[in-house]
């Protein structure tokens, strides 16, 4: 996280990058509150690599924040307040940064934390009901503003204290975007981010990834869906392989392997690379090994082009070994790519015994 300057903060504002959060932090610097944009970052979202571009555009301090652990305690655990249509936990999630954000206030000096969140746009997490339970449980009823909305919520202690001007604040709702347009030509902000989104957990493709990591591995890491990020994915049964579809995804499967962890690559030819994940309590028998080597050869274009064997290295820990085979597909040999429909049935099957009610929100 970066150091904090001298000059204290008046605010501290949740700052995802999109329209809103830049509006919102925006608004109370016009005030000539002094603002710094805390941007969150996990293996599911937080985009850090663009916090100097985004500093120079809108004007702001942003520091990174990263909750990789707490988010992944939160999805092991299972929220509170239940899943959107995917994995998303967004009620949850909502608690976990602004609580993160009162926690932050001392270091930073300041006195109020600021959301871009708007009444009634999103129906899980921004109805009226769900705000107040969102304050109330991370503890920032008398902290929080929302200055998008403002006017359609109680005036705070924030605002009643005069720490922020009410008559400045907007009364916003719902899920159009004129208000914020024409807000952005007010403030002159002329770099207008695509609409929210870039939260992996809503997505399909990445919780059909995400979810053998929660349902099978015994204590899952940030990294572990680091690696669930990356390349292609095969689940047999609890054994996990990742295959690098490009350099980039090897370079990035290379270096989250473990010092318990397999990593598969070609020895006398181009190919990708594979990473098998091991945990206390998981070692590969030498069939596996053999078949994930077989399965890795599938994806070089070379070897499938000689249509003879190849040798793949193996290593990791203690484990030094070169295994000799044909190419063979993932699926023939039991390895399967995971499937979504697979996720939606068993989270189904789990929210029905927990008594959840499922998808009334997205
Ligand atoms: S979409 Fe993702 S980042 Fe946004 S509130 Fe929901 S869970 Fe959190």
């Amino acid at each position: 996280m970066a150091s904090v300057s001298s000059s204290a903060y008046h605010a501290l504002a949740l700052f995802s990058g999109g329209l809103d959060s830049v509006l919102a932090a925006r608004l109370v610097l016009a005030q000539g509150r002094r603002v710094t944009g805390l941007h969150f970052v996990s293996p599911f979202f937080g985009k850090p690599q663009l916090l100097p571009q985004w500093q120079d555009t809108y004007g702001l301090d942003l520091v990174p924040v990263d909750v990789g652990e707490a988010y992944v305690r939160l999805l092991l655990e299972g929220p509170t307040h239940g899943f959107g249509k995917n994995l998303n936990p967004c009620v949850d999630c909502k608690i976990l940064m602004l609580s993160t954000a009162r926690r932050l206030l001392e270091e930073y000096g300041a006195q109020c934390i600021v959301s871009g969140e708007v009444l009634g746009q999103r129906p899980m997490s921004q109805r009226r009901d769900a705000l107040d339970i969102i304050s109330r449980e991370a503890d920032v009823r008398d902290l929080l503003v929302r200055p998008l909305c403002a006017k359609k919520l109680a005036p705070t202690a924030v605002e009643e204290a005069g720490i922020l001007d009410r008559s400045q604040l907007r009364d916003f709702w719902g899920r159009g975007r004129g208000g914020q347009l024409a807000l952005a030509r007010e403030l002159g902000i002329t770099s207008i981010p695509t609409p929210a989104g870039g939260c992996l957990l809503a997505e399909k493709e990445s919780v059909r990834r995400y979810w053998p990591v929660l349902r099978r591995v015994p204590m899952p890491t940030p990294g572990d869906f680091h690696i669930a990020n990356a390349g292609r994915q095969f689940w047999n049964g609890v054994h996990w392989l990742a295959i690098g579809r490009n350099r980039e995804a090897n370079e990035r499967l290379e270096a989250l392997a473990g010092p318990q962890d397999l990593v598969f690559t070609l020895r006398d030819m181009p190919g990708p690379l594979g990473l098998g994940r091991q945990w206390p309590g998981l070692r590969w028998t030498g069939e596996t090994v053999r078949a994930a080597a077989a399965a890795v050869l599938s994806f070089s274009s070379k070897v499938k082009q000689l249509r003879k064997e190849a040798a793949v290295l193996v290593q990791g820990g203690e484990h030094r070994e070169t295994v000799i085979a044909m190419p063979q597909t993932p699926e023939s040999l039991g390895w399967m790519d995971p499937s979504f429909e697979v996720f939606l049935e068993e989270k189904r099957a789990l929210c029905k015994t927990a008594g959840q009610v499922l998808d009334d929100f997205g």
